[in-house]
């Protein structure tokens, strides 16, 4: 169940700037009031591909579902052959994948068989076809075999992947090509998967024009819309993009309560930042309870999470790499949580060498747009060039979020930092 917010919670009294908030710790704040979306459909297994399973998948049979051939060769009774002595049995049939012998096999006899073929009765190994020798004689085919064969060689036993029953593929888990190609192995054609998340986002801002419109004098294009959509379109959601909102308390309370109606998310970016929090804060404290962190990292200080009636709320900063960065850093997981992921899946850190000197303050978590290379066999890493939180390019050029922790000071080039992957990950 989710618990009721409770700003005291969300205070940073006891951290070394009482107005900055740890990455981490806004993080698992934010965790603690997530629970996933309840709503399950049943799907085409097609259908399912990148949504989120709503059940435990378990085996109707076994898999693989008969003993069979990991080779093609000849099937064999081990007791037939000495262990310091070959032997020359007769071949008395064939067991092609699909098509069986279907008979058992007696002493002294083989069974020619493919890859995939169903081991026949009484067979015990496979021997590979090219360890073996075919000699025709008048009776038909006696093949000779080398001492050395190992009972069960080659034999891919009934069940031996999967036992009926069992669970195959576990409730959370993200429909990936290999799981539809499991999921069809097992001859199941629907399943259950959670609803896609409903969300939905605005912009705020009295500069901010819509693709379309002329400038004018001191006015930009909204671009936080379009990276928003893009982020959750990626992530499966269902995407509602309600426009440009003014800075006008009457026009964003009737913003909110909109999209607080129709989604289980609502997305804001503008107007969380110091001067212009203060009206967004009253009347977010009427429509739901919200809490306001500068958080210790850089770009992205600003950020709000909480609940405007039902639906789950970030404000995010205005700035439009910003928007990007506390996307990644605070949104993803928590969507991935509301869309039933379990277990939420780390975010892999690698290793690489810093190629440029980066000035940095300790006591901040930062996020540098970096280019990841392999040079030499090594991971390389450097920034995209200019980093201000406004220059988009900056994350366009990127590969990577080169990762600065809250300890680290300046870096030397030649210094090992730590990467977070974007390639493969939005
Ligand atoms: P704010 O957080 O509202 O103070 O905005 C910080 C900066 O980001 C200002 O320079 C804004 O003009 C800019 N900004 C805010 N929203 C957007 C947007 N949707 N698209 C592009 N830039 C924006
Ligand atoms: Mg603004």
């Amino acid at each position: 169940m989710n618990k009721p917010l409770t700003i005291t919670e969300a205070s940073c009294a006891d951290d070394y700037d009482p107005n900055s908030m740890p990455v981490e710790k806004a993080r698992k704040f934010i965790h603690s009031f997530l629970s996933p979306v309840t709503g399950v459909a049943r799907v085409p297994i097609r259908s399912a591909l990148g949504r989120v399973l709503a059940e435990d998948i378990l085996s109707p049979v076994d898999v693989p579902g008969h003993t069979n051939s990991a080779m093609d060769g000849w099937a064999l009774r081990c007791d037939d052959l000495a262990a310091d002595a070959g032997a020359a049995l007769t071949e008395v049939g064939s067991s092609f994948a699909g098509v069986p012998y279907g008979k058992a096999v007696g002493k002294g006899e083989c069974v020619r068989i493919f890859t995939g073929g169903v081991v026949p009765e009484g067979c015990d190994a496979v021997v590979m076809q090219e360890k073996a020798q075919v000699v025709a004689n008048s009776n038909g085919k006696s093949i000779t075999f080398a001492p050395g064969v190992k009972k069960n060689q080659n034999v891919r036993f009934a069940g031996e992947d999967l036992k009926a029953g069992a669970v195959a593929l576990a409730k959370g888990r993200t429909v990936r090509p290999a799981e539809l190609g499991l999921i069809a192995s097992l001859g199941i054609g629907e399943v259950g998967v959670y609803r896609p998340l409903r969300v939905v986002f605005f912009s705020t801002g009295d500069e901010l024009v819509s693709i379309g419109n002329p400038l004018g004098e001191g006015q930009i294009y909204d671009s936080n819309r379009y990276t928003l959509h893009g982020m959750l379109a990626r992530m499966g959601c269902e995407v509602i993009d309600m426009g440009v909102i003014r800075d006008d308390p009457a026009l964003l309370e009737k913003a909110f309560r909109d999209a607080s109606e129709i989604g289980d998310v609502v997305i804001t970016s503008g107007g969380v930042s110091v001067g212009e929090a203060d009206f967004v804060k009253s009347l977010l404290a009427k429509l739901g309870e919200v809490v306001f962190w500068k958080i210790a990292m850089k770009p992205g200080r600003p950020l709000a999470y909480g609940k405007v009636g039902k639906a789950h709320f970030f404000g995010l900063p205005g700035n439009p790499v910003s928007v990007m960065v506390t996307f990644y850093q605070f949104v993803r997981d928590a969507l991935l949580i509301l869309q039933g992921v379990t277990p939420l899946p780390t975010q892999p850190l690698l290793k690489a060498v810093c190629t440029s000197p980066i000035k940095k303050a300790p006591g901040r978590t930062e996020f540098q747009r970096g280019i990841l290379y392999l040079e030499d066999g090594v991971f390389k890493v450097r920034v995209t060039g200019e980093q201000g939180s406004g220059i988009l390019k900056s994350m366009s050029d990127a590969n990577c979020f080169i990762m600065l922790h809250d300890h680290v000071g300046n870096v030397d080039a030649g210094a090992t930092v730590d990467v977070q992957i974007l390639e493969g990950v939005v």
